[in-house]
């Protein structure tokens, strides 16, 4: 995957976990204000402002953004604060009116990272711009997308990229406005070597009560920072109201949170290491188990095929299924995992066995 650079690299003075933090939408100059003064009065200073100048709203008629004249407000913060700041862009206008503006961190919506059309248009409009661009992840759970998203601006020259995870639209889990998903930002991490997240706990889960909870697991897992919505009068927001906290609040979140450190790869200390070449060696064994349980199923397979039967044997699996699910419980691995776990072995042994009869016995070509 593309060399991009880490968020401490833009040039910016960011540096640990990235603590992005202001309100949701801009409203007034005075509320912009507002949030500066109690920022400071608290001495609660986040890496970077945030203010959505342009809302993309899932209905017409709510409030859908104050437009430019908000990023004329920017002044105020850069006045009050001097931070860098950062906004939503979702068309090429939007892109080329912030530039104007020189904002200096734009992030892609959620909304927007789903069109790839639209995301393409945006990449264009900054094409040979030296800014950097965090990309949030699209309403639904599609790392490709996501990935695909953060490859168009990297192929026009945007090399100052991070991840923003704010959530998957699932109308059926009540407990989040947008469900975490935690394996979506892992696996983002894995398939783009160095590309940092940022958590956005506001979005995940939709009101204030959630938010402490959910920016720890984000540390938890690893992620890079945290975008956290927060207004001087969130009750008064004209704008997700319900998930904005105040600067005091978000002071006594940060000092909460136990923030971790990212592991020194390259310096692992000797009980990580002997733990790490302890399961080293079980994985082997692992691989050994496999390719003779494997060979087994290869020759189940020539029996299968000796005597004419199909490959797929419900009864054999819903017995492999439950026995082994219920051992795997008693030994603590979780039910989930014990049938994601069974299913793939399951599903890899009987492509095998087709194989075998496909190879064995191939399609008679009609003359
Ligand atoms: C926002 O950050 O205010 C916003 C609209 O985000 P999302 O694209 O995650 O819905
Ligand atoms: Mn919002």
């Amino acid at each position: 995957m593309q060399d991009h650079l880490q968020i401490k690299d833009w040039g910016l003075g960011l540096k640990g976990h990235t603590i992005i933090a202001g309100p949701c939408s801009a409203e007034t100059p005075e509320q912009i204000e507002q949030v500066c003064l109690d920022m400071k009065k608290e001495n609660m200073i986040p890496d970077m402002f945030r203010a959505g100048i342009w809302k993309p709203r899932t209905r017409p008629g709510s409030f859908e953004g104050i437009g430019e004249d908000g990023l004329k407000w920017m002044e105020i913060v850069r006045h009050h604060l001097n931070i860098p700041i950062t906004t939503e862009v979702g068309n090429a206008a939007h892109a080329e009116t912030a530039l104007k503006h020189k904002v200096d961190v734009l992030w892609i919506g959620a909304r927007t990272t789903v069109n790839p059309f639209a995301v393409q248009e945006i990449a264009e409009a900054l094409r040979g711009v030296d800014i950097p661009v965090m990309v949030k992840n699209p309403m639904n759970p599609d790392l490709q997308l996501w990935i695909g998203a953060l490859e168009r601006l990297h192929a026009v020259g945007i090399h100052k990229l991070a991840a923003i995870h704010r959530g998957f639209s699932d109308s059926y889990d009540k407990r989040f406005r947008n469900k975490p998903n935690w394996s979506m930002p892992i696996h983002l991490k894995r398939e783009w070597k160095g590309m940092e997240v940022i958590n956005d706990p506001s979005h995940i889960v939709g009101n204030r009560e959630g938010i402490l909870e959910t920016a720890q697991r984000a540390i938890n897992f690893g992620l890079d920072g945290l975008m956290i919505e927060t207004h001087h009068d969130p009750d008064k927001a004209w704008s997700d109201a319900k998930q904005q906290v105040t600067p005091a609040r978000l002071k006594e979140i940060l000092s909460q949170i136990d923030f971790k450190d990212t592991l020194l790869e390259e310096s692992p200390s000797e009980r990580l290491s002997d733990l790490r070449n302890a399961i080293d060696h079980l994985d082997d064994q692992l691989l050994d188990i496999l390719q003779e349980r494997f060979s087994l199923i290869d020759q189940v397979g020539a029996y299968k095929r000796e005597h004419h039967l199909t490959v797929f044997q419900s009864d054999r699996w819903k017995y492999v299924m439950e026995s082994r699910t219920q051992k795997g419980i008693k030994k603590n691995l979780s039910e989930k995992f014990m049938k994601e776990l069974l299913y793939c072995i399951h599903e890899e042994s009987v492509k095998r066995q087709e194989k075998q009869l496909r190879e064995a016995d191939p399609v008679k070509k009609q003359s």
